[in-house]
Protein backbone atom coordinates (compact mmCIF):
# COMPACT_ATOMS: atom_id res chain seq x y z
CA UNK A 1 0.00 0.00 0.00
CA UNK A 2 3.27 2.00 0.13
CA UNK A 3 3.36 2.88 -3.61
CA UNK A 4 0.91 6.01 -4.53
CA UNK A 5 -0.74 6.18 -8.54
CA UNK A 6 1.31 7.86 -10.52
CA UNK A 7 -2.28 10.17 -10.60
CA UNK A 8 -2.13 10.68 -7.14
CA UNK A 9 2.04 12.13 -7.23
CA UNK A 10 0.33 13.92 -9.77
CA UNK A 11 -1.94 15.58 -7.95
CA UNK A 12 0.55 15.84 -5.16
CA UNK A 13 2.91 17.80 -7.25
CA UNK A 14 0.19 20.13 -8.28
CA UNK A 15 -0.76 20.45 -4.96
CA UNK A 16 2.44 21.14 -4.26
CA UNK A 17 3.53 23.09 -6.33
CA UNK A 18 0.17 25.71 -5.37
CA UNK A 19 1.12 25.66 -2.04
CA UNK A 20 4.16 27.62 -2.47
CA UNK A 21 1.48 30.17 -4.23
CA UNK A 22 -1.02 29.72 -1.66
CA UNK A 23 1.70 30.89 1.01
CA UNK A 24 1.90 34.24 -0.50
CA UNK A 25 -1.22 35.04 -1.53
CA UNK A 26 -2.66 37.92 -1.05
CA UNK A 27 -4.95 38.23 2.06
CA UNK A 28 -8.77 37.80 0.76
CA UNK A 29 -10.77 41.27 0.95
CA UNK A 30 -13.05 40.68 3.71
CA UNK A 31 -10.44 39.37 5.75
CA UNK A 32 -8.53 41.91 6.11
CA UNK A 33 -11.63 43.85 6.61
CA UNK A 34 -12.32 42.05 9.62
CA UNK A 35 -9.00 42.21 10.49
CA UNK A 36 -8.84 45.64 10.48
CA UNK A 37 -11.71 45.75 13.35
CA UNK A 38 -9.05 43.83 15.69
CA UNK A 39 -6.56 45.02 17.60
CA UNK A 40 -4.28 42.70 16.17
CA UNK A 41 -4.50 43.56 12.52
CA UNK A 42 -1.52 43.00 10.72
CA UNK A 43 0.06 46.67 9.47
CA UNK A 44 -2.58 48.35 7.54
CA UNK A 45 -0.39 49.34 4.51
CA UNK A 46 0.24 45.82 3.60
CA UNK A 47 -3.30 44.17 4.25
CA UNK A 48 -5.30 46.73 2.28
CA UNK A 49 -3.29 46.47 -0.86
CA UNK A 50 -3.50 42.71 -0.50
CA UNK A 51 -7.21 42.68 0.12
CA UNK A 52 -7.11 45.46 -3.51
CA UNK A 53 -5.01 42.44 -5.20
CA UNK A 54 -7.63 40.12 -4.06
CA UNK A 55 -10.94 41.42 -5.05
CA UNK A 56 -9.93 41.72 -8.22
CA UNK A 57 -8.37 38.18 -8.65
CA UNK A 58 -9.55 36.03 -5.56
CA UNK A 59 -8.19 32.55 -5.54
CA UNK A 60 -8.93 29.52 -3.35
CA UNK A 61 -6.96 29.22 0.05
CA UNK A 62 -4.99 25.96 -0.40
CA UNK A 63 -5.95 23.58 2.49
CA UNK A 64 -3.93 20.59 3.02
CA UNK A 65 -1.48 18.61 0.85
CA UNK A 66 -3.96 15.34 1.58
CA UNK A 67 -4.99 12.76 3.49
CA UNK A 68 -2.48 9.96 2.96
CA UNK A 69 -2.51 6.18 3.75
CA UNK A 70 0.70 3.57 3.57
CA UNK A 71 -0.65 1.41 6.12
CA UNK A 72 -3.30 -0.64 8.59
CA UNK A 73 -4.42 1.48 11.49
CA UNK A 74 -3.34 0.15 14.81
CA UNK A 75 -6.44 -2.36 15.72
CA UNK A 76 -8.93 -1.08 17.93
CA UNK A 77 -11.02 -3.69 20.23
CA UNK A 78 -14.39 -2.82 18.16
CA UNK A 79 -12.70 -2.22 14.60
CA UNK A 80 -13.45 -4.17 12.02
CA UNK A 81 -12.05 -3.56 8.72
CA UNK A 82 -13.07 -7.02 6.67
CA UNK A 83 -16.68 -5.32 6.12
CA UNK A 84 -16.67 -3.93 2.27
CA UNK A 85 -15.02 -0.56 1.98
CA UNK A 86 -18.24 1.14 1.35
CA UNK A 87 -19.41 -0.30 4.85
CA UNK A 88 -16.54 1.19 6.15
CA UNK A 89 -16.80 4.52 5.16
CA UNK A 90 -20.57 4.90 4.65
CA UNK A 91 -21.91 3.52 7.83
CA UNK A 92 -19.05 3.52 10.16
CA UNK A 93 -19.37 3.60 13.45
CA UNK A 94 -17.77 6.72 14.12
CA UNK A 95 -21.32 8.32 13.05
CA UNK A 96 -23.17 7.18 15.77
CA UNK A 97 -20.91 8.67 18.32
CA UNK A 98 -22.15 10.66 21.14
CA UNK A 99 -20.62 14.22 21.41
CA UNK A 100 -17.53 15.19 20.94
CA UNK A 101 -16.30 16.37 24.34
CA UNK A 102 -14.92 19.65 24.83
CA UNK A 103 -11.30 19.63 25.82
CA UNK A 104 -11.57 22.78 27.08
CA UNK A 105 -8.15 24.21 26.25
CA UNK A 106 -7.48 27.75 26.20
CA UNK A 107 -5.69 29.42 22.75
CA UNK A 108 -1.26 29.53 23.81
CA UNK A 109 -1.33 33.45 23.68
CA UNK A 110 2.20 33.27 21.85
CA UNK A 111 2.73 34.91 18.59
CA UNK A 112 2.67 33.00 15.22
CA UNK A 113 5.70 35.23 13.82
CA UNK A 114 8.18 32.85 14.17
CA UNK A 115 8.62 28.83 13.65
CA UNK A 116 9.21 28.10 17.24
CA UNK A 117 5.74 30.51 18.23
CA UNK A 118 3.78 27.54 15.39
CA UNK A 119 5.51 25.07 17.36
CA UNK A 120 4.25 26.26 20.65
CA UNK A 121 0.89 27.11 19.45
CA UNK A 122 -0.16 23.98 17.23
CA UNK A 123 1.49 21.33 20.29
CA UNK A 124 -0.92 22.58 22.37
CA UNK A 125 -3.60 22.37 20.05
CA UNK A 126 -2.45 18.82 19.46
CA UNK A 127 -2.76 18.07 23.32
CA UNK A 128 -6.48 19.17 23.22
CA UNK A 129 -7.47 17.38 20.10
CA UNK A 130 -6.17 14.43 21.42
CA UNK A 131 -7.75 14.95 24.60
CA UNK A 132 -11.49 15.63 22.62
CA UNK A 133 -11.41 12.94 19.95
CA UNK A 134 -10.66 10.07 22.72
CA UNK A 135 -14.43 9.62 23.36
CA UNK A 136 -15.81 9.37 20.43
CA UNK A 137 -12.76 7.05 18.88
CA UNK A 138 -13.68 4.78 21.85
CA UNK A 139 -17.21 4.95 20.69
CA UNK A 140 -16.39 3.48 17.66
CA UNK A 141 -14.08 1.26 18.49
CA UNK A 142 -10.93 2.60 17.20
CA UNK A 143 -7.22 2.70 18.91
CA UNK A 144 -8.36 5.73 20.77
CA UNK A 145 -5.26 5.89 22.47
CA UNK A 146 -3.23 6.62 19.62
CA UNK A 147 -1.78 9.64 18.96
CA UNK A 148 0.30 10.51 15.38
CA UNK A 149 3.61 11.76 15.55
CA UNK A 150 3.63 16.13 14.85
CA UNK A 151 6.56 17.12 12.74
CA UNK A 152 7.36 20.23 11.87
CA UNK A 153 9.19 21.19 9.50
CA UNK A 154 10.74 24.04 7.49
CA UNK A 155 11.37 22.23 4.02
CA UNK A 156 9.96 22.94 0.57
CA UNK A 157 9.75 18.82 -0.02
CA UNK A 158 9.05 16.49 2.58
CA UNK A 159 10.20 12.97 2.05
CA UNK A 160 7.00 10.74 4.29
CA UNK A 161 6.36 6.90 4.05
CA UNK A 162 3.53 7.98 1.69
CA UNK A 163 5.68 9.96 -1.02
CA UNK A 164 7.18 13.36 -0.91
CA UNK A 165 5.03 16.50 -0.84
CA UNK A 166 6.46 19.29 -2.00
CA UNK A 167 5.49 22.66 -1.55
CA UNK A 168 3.78 24.44 1.84
CA UNK A 169 1.26 22.28 2.74
CA UNK A 170 0.60 20.05 5.92
CA UNK A 171 -0.82 16.72 5.49
CA UNK A 172 -1.59 13.60 6.92
CA UNK A 173 0.43 9.87 6.31
CA UNK A 174 -1.81 6.95 7.65
CA UNK A 175 1.84 4.95 8.51
CA UNK A 176 2.25 3.04 12.17
CA UNK A 177 0.44 5.65 14.31
CA UNK A 178 0.09 8.25 12.04
CA UNK A 179 2.21 11.33 10.67
CA UNK A 180 1.32 14.96 10.99
CA UNK A 181 3.18 17.25 9.09
CA UNK A 182 3.18 20.89 9.38
CA UNK A 183 5.25 23.23 7.69
CA UNK A 184 5.20 26.43 9.82
CA UNK A 185 6.30 28.83 7.02
CA UNK A 186 2.89 28.58 5.95
CA UNK A 187 1.52 29.82 9.47
CA UNK A 188 4.70 32.57 9.59
CA UNK A 189 4.01 33.69 6.09
CA UNK A 190 0.41 34.53 6.49
CA UNK A 191 1.02 36.16 9.83
CA UNK A 192 2.67 39.05 8.13
CA UNK A 193 -0.31 39.02 6.10
CA UNK A 194 -2.90 38.90 9.45
CA UNK A 195 -2.08 37.52 12.83
CA UNK A 196 -5.56 36.70 13.25
CA UNK A 197 -5.75 35.32 9.96
CA UNK A 198 -2.42 33.02 10.57
CA UNK A 199 -4.27 31.86 13.91
CA UNK A 200 -7.42 30.89 12.11
CA UNK A 201 -5.56 29.03 10.02
CA UNK A 202 -2.89 27.41 11.75
CA UNK A 203 -6.16 26.29 14.08
CA UNK A 204 -8.03 25.00 11.13
CA UNK A 205 -5.03 23.13 9.76
CA UNK A 206 -4.36 21.20 12.70
CA UNK A 207 -7.70 20.31 13.40
CA UNK A 208 -8.18 19.44 9.42
CA UNK A 209 -5.40 16.88 9.51
CA UNK A 210 -6.26 15.93 12.82
CA UNK A 211 -9.55 14.88 10.78
CA UNK A 212 -7.83 12.68 8.75
CA UNK A 213 -6.19 11.00 12.03
CA UNK A 214 -9.61 10.09 12.96
CA UNK A 215 -10.46 8.43 9.63
CA UNK A 216 -7.29 6.85 9.36
CA UNK A 217 -7.78 5.13 12.85
CA UNK A 218 -11.80 4.25 12.43
CA UNK A 219 -10.41 2.65 9.15
CA UNK A 220 -12.12 5.20 7.16
CA UNK A 221 -9.21 6.37 5.48
CA UNK A 222 -7.63 3.29 4.41
CA UNK A 223 -10.99 2.26 2.66
CA UNK A 224 -11.61 5.46 0.71
CA UNK A 225 -8.21 5.04 -1.12
CA UNK A 226 -9.36 1.42 -1.46
CA UNK A 227 -11.98 2.72 -3.39
CA UNK A 228 -10.25 5.20 -5.06
CA UNK A 229 -7.72 2.73 -6.57
CA UNK A 230 -10.98 0.75 -7.58
CA UNK A 231 -12.23 4.03 -9.68
CA UNK A 232 -11.89 3.38 -13.00
CA UNK A 233 -12.42 7.28 -13.93
CA UNK A 234 -10.68 10.19 -12.82
CA UNK A 235 -12.92 12.20 -12.17
CA UNK A 236 -14.42 9.69 -10.01
CA UNK A 237 -11.43 9.44 -8.16
CA UNK A 238 -11.36 13.06 -8.12
CA UNK A 239 -14.87 12.60 -6.11
CA UNK A 240 -13.73 10.33 -3.52
CA UNK A 241 -10.92 12.17 -2.43
CA UNK A 242 -12.83 15.73 -2.50
CA UNK A 243 -15.46 13.34 -0.20
CA UNK A 244 -12.40 12.68 1.98
CA UNK A 245 -10.92 15.91 2.42
CA UNK A 246 -14.71 18.00 2.50
CA UNK A 247 -15.02 14.96 5.50
CA UNK A 248 -11.37 15.71 7.63
CA UNK A 249 -12.53 19.52 7.15
CA UNK A 250 -15.75 18.33 8.99
CA UNK A 251 -14.38 16.64 11.56
CA UNK A 252 -11.63 19.10 12.60
CA UNK A 253 -14.25 21.68 12.65
CA UNK A 254 -16.67 19.41 14.65
CA UNK A 255 -14.01 19.56 17.19
CA UNK A 256 -13.42 23.17 17.42
CA UNK A 257 -17.22 24.27 17.49
CA UNK A 258 -17.08 21.23 20.73
CA UNK A 259 -14.54 23.90 21.95
CA UNK A 260 -15.97 26.88 21.10
CA UNK A 261 -16.28 28.22 24.47
CA UNK A 262 -12.71 27.68 25.96
CA UNK A 263 -10.41 28.72 23.28
CA UNK A 264 -12.23 31.00 22.33
CA UNK A 265 -13.34 30.36 19.18
CA UNK A 266 -15.39 33.81 18.94
CA UNK A 267 -14.89 37.63 17.44
CA UNK A 268 -11.90 38.18 15.33
CA UNK A 269 -10.53 35.02 15.21
CA UNK A 270 -13.95 33.56 14.54
CA UNK A 271 -14.65 35.83 11.93
CA UNK A 272 -11.12 35.01 10.35
CA UNK A 273 -11.85 31.05 10.18
CA UNK A 274 -15.38 31.73 9.06
CA UNK A 275 -14.02 33.61 6.16
CA UNK A 276 -10.78 30.70 5.54
CA UNK A 277 -13.74 27.92 6.18
CA UNK A 278 -15.70 29.56 2.55
CA UNK A 279 -12.37 30.43 0.45
CA UNK A 280 -10.75 27.32 1.06
CA UNK A 281 -11.12 24.88 -1.92
CA UNK A 282 -9.23 23.64 -5.27
CA UNK A 283 -7.66 26.28 -7.10
CA UNK A 284 -8.23 27.22 -10.82
CA UNK A 285 -6.92 24.18 -13.08
CA UNK A 286 -5.51 22.31 -10.20
CA UNK A 287 -6.38 18.77 -9.34
CA UNK A 288 -10.43 18.92 -7.99
CA UNK A 289 -9.63 16.67 -5.19
CA UNK A 290 -10.75 18.78 -2.03
CA UNK A 291 -13.86 20.27 -2.57
CA UNK A 292 -14.94 23.68 -4.35
CA UNK A 293 -15.27 26.84 -1.44
CA UNK A 294 -18.90 26.60 -1.32
CA UNK A 295 -18.78 22.87 -0.32
CA UNK A 296 -15.97 23.22 1.80
CA UNK A 297 -17.75 25.97 3.74
CA UNK A 298 -20.98 24.14 4.00
CA UNK A 299 -18.58 20.83 5.45
CA UNK A 300 -17.35 22.94 7.53
CA UNK A 301 -19.86 24.59 8.57
CA UNK A 302 -22.00 21.61 9.36
CA UNK A 303 -19.25 20.26 11.64
CA UNK A 304 -19.09 23.38 13.42
CA UNK A 305 -22.60 24.54 14.05
CA UNK A 306 -25.11 21.80 15.95
CA UNK A 307 -28.64 22.10 16.52
CA UNK A 308 -28.33 21.94 20.70
CA UNK A 309 -25.00 22.88 22.27
CA UNK A 310 -23.03 20.00 21.47
CA UNK A 311 -21.08 19.11 18.22
CA UNK A 312 -21.09 15.31 16.58
CA UNK A 313 -18.96 13.39 14.18
CA UNK A 314 -22.05 11.62 12.57
CA UNK A 315 -22.61 15.31 10.93
CA UNK A 316 -19.61 14.88 9.08
CA UNK A 317 -20.48 11.69 6.82
CA UNK A 318 -19.57 13.17 3.27
CA UNK A 319 -19.83 9.44 1.60
CA UNK A 320 -23.50 9.31 2.02
CA UNK A 321 -23.85 12.82 0.39
CA UNK A 322 -25.22 13.11 -3.08
CA UNK A 323 -22.43 13.83 -5.48
CA UNK A 324 -23.15 17.70 -5.92
CA UNK A 325 -22.71 18.42 -1.96
CA UNK A 326 -19.45 17.09 -2.24
CA UNK A 327 -18.59 18.63 -6.12
ZN1 LIG B 1 -6.69 16.90 4.05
Amino acid sequence: MVNLSRTTLRGLATAGALAGLAATLALPAQAAQTSGSAATAATAGSVSTAATQAAATPKPILLDGTGMVAGPPPAGEGLTTKSSTTNVVRYNRLYKTGPITASKCKEVNVSLRTHAGVVAYDTQLFKCLYASWALPLKQAGAAYKVAPKLIFHQSSAVNSPCGVVRGGTAFYCGYGNGLLYIPTYTVTNFWKQSPTFARAYATNTLSHEYGHHVQFLTGILGASWQRQRAISTYAGQMEESRRRELQASCLGSANIGANKRYYPMSGGLYQQWVYLVQHSGDQPGGARDHGSMKNHGWWSQAGFYAASSKTYAGRCNTFNAASSAVS
